[in-house]
């Protein structure tokens, strides 16, 4: 039996992390957000008072990093990913967390793995790849629902900085910047509710690995 690996990347708010997760329920296969290892680094940074820049401290935190705390809710928080996205510019921190990804990868029967170097890095030979995006005022939008949600009070034009900023940091970076794989199919879900894009997501796959 062959593993199957599905690779699923985007922008932040692209709605990534939601779909991926349908679509290992819906398949069966593991599930890795792989954006929490990059938190994870940051949360301990930022706990040690390390300076998110400081190459060695971060890298020496990256290779002793125990997937098992992965589960902490506080990982998710806005502020986290902002401070993740600094992190993962360090090309040894990202090597770091490579192995870790890759070994997932390969479980019976399959994985998917959402980032936004997981076709071009991580599984380059995924059996499937999927880059989903929306318009940046989408994704803003999304935020903002988020925040308001959590009982906050966000500001629309303060959402829309952080998503192009963000969107810079991740796509401008020497070591594997965001961007689509050549062989990914493209899902922009800013005209689809999240239904629609799983179903959508569904066929790219099914068509990709012949079920
Ligand atoms: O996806 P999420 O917003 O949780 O990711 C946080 C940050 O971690 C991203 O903005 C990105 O800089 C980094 N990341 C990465 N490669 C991945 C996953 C996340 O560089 N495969």
């Amino acid at each position: 039996m062959t593993v199957m690996i599905i690779a699923i990347d985007g922008p932040a708010a692209s709605g990534k992390g939601t779909l991926a997760r349908r679509l290992a329920a819906y398949f069966g296969y593991h599930y890795l957000d792989t954006g929490l290892l990059y938190r994870a680094v940051a949360r301990d940074c930022l706990e040690l008072g390390h300076d998110l820049n400081d190459t060695r401290a971060v890298t020496t935190l990256a290779c002793s990093l125990d997937p098992v705390r992965l589960d902490d809710a506080g990982l998710r928080a806005p502020g986290i990913g902002e401070a993740a996205s600094i992190v993962a510019k360090i090309p040894e921190v990202r090597a770091a967390l490579l192995e870790y990804q890759r070994s997932f990868a390969n479980r019976l029967p399959g994985a998917i793995l959402d980032g936004r170097d997981i076709g071009t890095v991580v599984c380059p030979d995924a059996d499937a790849k999927i880059f989903v995006t929306a318009s940046v005022e989408e994704r803003a939008k999304r935020r903002f629902r988020e925040y308001e949600a959590a009982g906050e009070s966000p500001d629309m034009e303060k959402m829309l900085e952080l998503i192009r900023a963000r969107d810079a940091r991740d796509a401008g970076r020497g070591a594997a910047p965001m961007r689509r794989a050549e062989d990914a199919d493209l899902l922009d879900t800013t005209e689809m509710d999240i239904e629609t894009a799983f179903d959508a997501a569904v066929g790219l796959i099914k068509r990709k690995i012949g079920q």
